[in-house]
């Protein structure tokens, strides 16, 4: 359901949603044993934080990513 285009200063200049989501950084690996799962280790996927339009999923200028509190 698309929002209401919102005039904020961050809004996303694509859409007008102000709601961002990070991309996925990390994955995590379990490992089956007697007992049940038990988390081995977490992998990186992407050092970088990026920000994406949780709306139209465009990624957010770079300025926005530096704002990001
Ligand atoms: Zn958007």
């Amino acid at each position: 359901m698309k929002k209401p285009a919102n005039s904020a200063k961050y809004a996303c200049p694509h859409c007008g949603s102000v709601e961002y989501i990070t991309a996925p950084n990390s994955y995590d690996v379990y490992l089956a044993t007697a007992g049940g799962l038990q988390l081995q280790e977490r992998a990186p996927i992407n050092e970088k934080f990026q920000l994406h339009c949780r709306e139209c999923s465009e990624r957010a200028p770079a300025a926005f990513e530096n704002v990001a509190g």
